[in-house]
């Protein structure tokens, strides 16, 4: 087997290191190791981190591979520093049976860029109606153990409570896409003052919200786990609070472009910023960064969601909701959270690798960088600041509201179980 030695890296944002890997394993952790056999990767001034775990992408195949396909958004992953992904079950078909999940798992593992850990629909066609195959999609070689019926929302409480106690008897979670949807009928936009003057129909707090309080209540009376998708909203991040105080088995995920961006954006009525859970406002942005830095927020997910050209390039009301995320999530949360000192590079391999690899039980992934542990890894320049250009996506779609936007952070090496996905900025 081929031995690397990655030469002078910081880990985790630490004291510069020698990281040996041997075949698939890091073989060793320390300072001035031999590179003797080895192929040198001079790594001094950049940062080391475990290999970025995305609970949160659309990958788009079975059914829309004009949007991105299992092996596209893989590429894109492993350029964005990601050695595993969880892969929603919004596909045609639906992934809400052993067949389905079975099929995307194994096209990841055949691709080899990154793991693909699919995540199964709470109900049949996410129809919202019925129970779907929980139990055999868990027991399949796919091993699923998060459920979603993300785009839309379990409104059903009565089905909402039954996910919860059939995925506690194998220690599963079920991810909430939180979104009453009689409250959103029309809605384009955060509702609030630029939805007034810009006269757009409003997507109001409350609607995310008041599903999350009553899925937290319900995780409570089951004594199951829940995890809530992308939290948009102040309020929302005080619900997880008191949930969380209180015992409640509840994580939650925060997107990058929540993160930074505001509705303000949407009086360019650029499609490209239209998103579901909507931007909202510029004290939501703050209070969500407040929120993840100290942990009342688990994770950074990227709600990475791929639409081909035509789907986005129309008029505000006619696009598609969703942009693509994995290329550019790392340097968004270098933006937002590292050079505003609101986390250190510890804090961000936690926040992207250790919990999210934890709340989906990716085996293998978000271990510690030492010595015994599988080499899942990514190497960041943090000192490199540029344009963000999506012309040199690896994804099959553009849908980024980065373009032109100088960001600080390149991944420039990814390794999946010592297998280089990511060279020198390019994909092997
Ligand atoms: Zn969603």
């Amino acid at each position: 087997m081929s031995k690397i030695l990655i030469r002078g890296a910081k880990v985790l944002g630490g004291e510069p290191q020698d990281v040996l890997i041997d075949g698939e394993t890091i073989a060793e952790v320390g300072a001035g190791l031999s590179a003797e056999g080895a192929e040198v990767v001079e790594a001094g001034g950049k940062v080391l981190l475990p290999g970025l775990v995305d609970l949160h992408t659309h990958l788009r195949e079975p059914g829309r591979e004009d949007s991105e396909t299992v092996l596209t958004g893989t590429r894109a992953a492993a350029s964005g520093g990601y050695t595993a992904v969880f892969a929603m079950a919004n596909t045609f078909p639906v992934a809400d049976t052993a067949g389905v999940v079975e099929q995307v798992w194994r096209l990841g593992r055949e691709h080899g860029y990154c793991d693909v850990q699919p995540i199964g629909a709470v109900t049949v066609g996410l129809e919202g109606r019925k129970l779907a195959e929980l139990g055999a999609m868990h027991e399949s070689a796919a091993g699923v153990t998060v459920f979603s019926d993300d785009g839309k929302c379990v409104d059903d409480a009565v089905i909402m409570r039954r996910a919860l106690e059939y995925v506690k008897a194998f220690g599963g979670v079920v991810a909430q896409h939180a979104q009453e949807p009689r409250l959103t009928e029309g809605a384009q936009m955060n509702e609030g003052v630029v939805s007034a003057e810009l006269g757009l129909g409003g997507w109001p707090a409350v609607a995310e919200e008041s599903v999350i309080a009553r899925d937290v209540l319900l995780a409570d009376h089951v004594g199951s786990r829940v995890h809530i998708c992308h939290l948009s909203t102040a309020g929302s991040v005080e619900i997880v609070r008191w949930a969380k105080a209180r015992g409640i088995q509840v994580t939650a995920e925060v997107t990058p472009h929540h993160l930074l961006l505001t509705d303000e954006l949407v009086r360019t009525y650029n499609p490209v910023y239209k998103v579901n859970p909507p931007l909202r406002t510029e004290r939501d942005v703050l209070t969500l960064r407040e929120a993840l830095a100290d942990g009342t927020i688990d994770i950074v997910a990227t709600d990475h969601a791929p639409h081909p050209h035509e789907d986005k390039d129309c008029e505000w009301a006619a696009a598609a909701m969703g942009m693509v995320g994995l290329e550019t999530a790392l340097s968004v949360v270098q933006e937002t959270m590292v050079d505003t000192g609101l986390l250190d590079w510890a804090g961000v391999a936690d926040r992207m690798s250790f919990k999210p690899a934890q709340i989906g039980q990716a085996t293998g992934h978000g271990r510690p960088v030492s010595a015994g542990e599988p080499a899942n890894l990514t190497l960041v320049d943090t000192a490199y600041r540029g344009r963000v250009d999506p012309a040199g996506f690896a994804s099959r779609s553009r849908n980024t509201p980065y373009e032109g936007r100088e960001l600080p952070g390149r991944v420039t090496h990814t390794w999946l179980r010592g297998k280089a996905t990511l060279v020198d900025g390019k994909l092997t």
